[in-house]
């Protein structure tokens, strides 16, 4: 273990100060680097915008030698090379874009000991011919960003980074940084284990951000409500809006467009010159919308995104995290909003079954959804449940839209058990299994071709459920389903009891749902 000296904590401040600007460390930056330049691992936990970088650029500024940063984002190296470059750095990047001339003179500089900064991609790095040139040059630190990517059971594996353990034999006296903005306590043993750092220190950081609040509201018409979002709150602000599809992407930008919300598209279909050009207009101009895949957003960083808004249901809580992430770098007040709706459960969960992919990556593919579509149907604070999925505890937050108006709950037991009867009467009386939409018609005894055809209103279930509308159907539905009451299954997404089921049947378990709020009520109170 290195003990931070004064004097390399002298060194370190003038680094921030001379080369960067900076004149304090944030959080555990100082502490970091001390352990890093004094030649010892350090496994570190930060969130987006948590100052990374600087964790690994300052004590390869201190130490003699190339430090390698392994770093999956090839599009971003040059970026990236280029911001170290303005402020003097000798940096650099080795990747598939460059000519084999122009990867020749980088190797010869690497081993002339004329480059700071060394970005690689981790297929690259891992190469025999690229171990060997690097153990012909002197390397001050290796760091691997997005370390998460180890991890064969996180929302992000690459097969690459398994081949990064070659490196605590390769370079034992190199020292190691990792670093990840998502990372569960599971996914953080199973880096440290995969990237053999075994020796290393430990920094994990706060994953709250304060100042974003966190809403979701269950899907209506979804753009209606992101335009009343924007109007309302958000007018003339800069927003990232992520959509699953290229089309709703595409279609979202017009829309908002033609309603004098300038906004733009980004998706991996469009020209690599058009996206780029859409990034860069994002990047510099004020209060510009961009309409996006998930795609958009590695490494983005701006600092003034007011608001994050999601059309579709993020695939995991580690997703749902970084993406809302990109609000609010700058500590102001922003917003984290969500539109989602039964649908999203239920095209999710057949995108999972009918994929591609052995059991066990479905079972963690199903097992991520669940943790997201907790957090979506929660009825207490949550910033709580998101903390609490990185394994922090913290209290309510005050400044989410639980916290500032708690939903009203009601005995659901009854319409549940409606529901479960209806579903096992068609399985059992037709054979049939339906998707939702049928099923509501049966429940409310609503007659249509299929229902003529099988005869449904001979079941005794038909028209059980006509207390409740179509609506809070879907509602319920909506919540069961998050609960494991009700599941969906198969390519066509049709309706069957869940693993939770029986006790709800058996009157063994009371089931207590939310009110839906409705979305016109959506409040804002900024923390002043
Ligand atoms: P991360 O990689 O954790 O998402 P970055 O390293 O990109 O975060 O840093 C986020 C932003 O914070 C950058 O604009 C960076 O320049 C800035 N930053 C980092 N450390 C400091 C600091 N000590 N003081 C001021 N700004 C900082
Ligand atoms: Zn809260």
């Amino acid at each position: 273990d290195a003990a931070p000296t004064d004097a390399g904590q002298d060194a370190a401040l003038q680094i921030l100060s001379t080369v960067f600007g900076y004149d304090s460390f944030r959080g555990e930056q100082a502490e970091i680097i001390a352990q890093v330049a004094g030649g010892g691992d350090a496994v570190v936990l930060m969130p987006t915008g948590g100052g990374k970088s600087l964790c690994y650029q300052i004590p390869a500024l201190l130490r003699h030698g190339t430090g390698i940063v392994v770093s999956p984002l090839i599009a971003l190296m040059s970026d990236q090379v280029a911001a170290l470059e303005a402020v003097g750095i000798r940096a650099a990047f080795l990747n598939s874009t460059l000519e084999r001339h122009e990867a020749q003179a980088v190797e010869q500089q690497l081993l002339a000991g004329e480059i700071d900064l060394l970005y690689m991609a981790p297929e690259r790095l891992v190469l025999p011919r690229t171990i060997d040139l690097l153990q012909r040059a002197q390397l001050s630190l290796v760091a691997i960003d997005e370390a998460h990517c180890v991890s064969q059971w996180g929302h992000d594996f690459r097969p690459d980074y398994m081949g990064l353990s070659v490196l605590a034999d390769a370079f034992p006296d190199v020292p190691r940084i990792a670093l990840t903005a998502t990372a569960t306590e599971a996914t953080h043993r199973e880096l440290t284990e995969r990237l053999r750092m075994e020796d290393a220190k430990h920094f994990v950081s706060s994953f709250d951000r304060p100042n974003i609040q966190y809403r979701i509201e269950p899907k209506a018409s979804p753009r209606e409500q992101l335009l009343k979002l924007i109007t309302a709150e958000h007018e003339g602000e800069s927003g990232i809006v992520y959509c699953l599809s290229r089309k709703s992407v595409e279609t979202t930008a017009a829309w908002l467009s033609e309603r004098g919300i300038p906004a733009l598209p980004y998706h991996a279909g469009l020209d690599a010159r058009v996206r780029q050009d859409h990034q860069e207009r994002f990047l510099r101009a004020e209060g510009l919308i961009i309409v996006a895949t998930i795609a958009f957003g590695m490494g983005i960083d701006k600092p003034d995104v007011r608001f994050v808004a999601h059309l579709d249901l993020p695939k995991s809580i580690e997703g749902y995290y970084q993406e809302t992430g990109r609000a609010g770098r700058d500590g102001q007040p922003s917003t984290a909003w969500m539109a989602y709706g039964l649908g999203d459960m239920v095209s999710q969960r057949k995108f999972i079954d009918s994929g591609e992919g052995n059991e066990g990556f479905k079972r963690n593919a199903r097992s991520h959804l669940d943790a997201m579509l907790a957090l979506c149907e929660t009825v207490s604070c949550r910033r709580v449940q998101l903390l609490r999925y990185f394994g922090q505890d913290s209290e309510a937050c005050g400044n989410c839209d639980i916290c500032l108006s708690p939903p009203q709950t009601w005995d659901a037991t009854v319409p549940a058990q409606k529901l479960l009867s209806a579903l096992i009467r068609l399985d059992r009386e037709r054979g049939q299994k339906f998707g939702s939409g049928q099923i509501i018609e049966v429940l409310l005894g609503r007659e249509n071709d299929r229902s003529r055809q099988s005869r449904h209103e001979e079941l005794s279930v038909w028209g059980i459920g006509a207390e409740l509308s179509e609506k809070e159907w879907r509602s319920v539905m909506r919540q069961l389903m998050a609960r494991g009451i009700v599941d969906a299954e198969g390519d066509y997404g049709v309706l069957v009891p869940g693993s939770q089921a029986g006790p709800v049947l058996r009157s063994e378990a009371a089931v207590e749902l939310a009110v839906d709020r409705s979305p016109a009520k959506a409040t804002r109170a900024r923390p002043s």
